[in-house]
């Protein structure tokens, strides 16, 4: 059976690091950037674990900002 993969791809600009999504991934795959800032000061959210990544979209539907692009492969097995 075909399985999913998804990727996240994260505006870093736009992010206030307000961790909504965050909190809102399933697996943890996402967490602020450890010392980085954006230009505005912002840590910026990162996705630090791409394997598991499903493409369920919860961080991007609960971003105020829009800032979240989520992509989904189908890989053959
Ligand atoms: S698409 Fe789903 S699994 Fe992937 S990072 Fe976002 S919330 Fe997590
Ligand atoms: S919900 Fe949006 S603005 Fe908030 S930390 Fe995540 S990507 Fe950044």
């Amino acid at each position: 059976m075909a399985k999913i993969k998804g990727a996240v791809q994260v505006n870093t600009e736009r992010c206030k690091g307000c961790s909504l999504c965050v909190v809102a991934c399933p697996f943890n795959l996402l967490a602020l950037a450890d010392k980085a800032v954006n230009r505005r000061g912002y840590r910026y959210v990162e996705q630090h674990d791409t394997d598991r990544c499903t493409g369920c979209t919860s961080c991007a539907i609960v971003c105020p900002d829009g800032c979240i692009t989520v992509y989904r492969k189908k890989i053959e097995n």
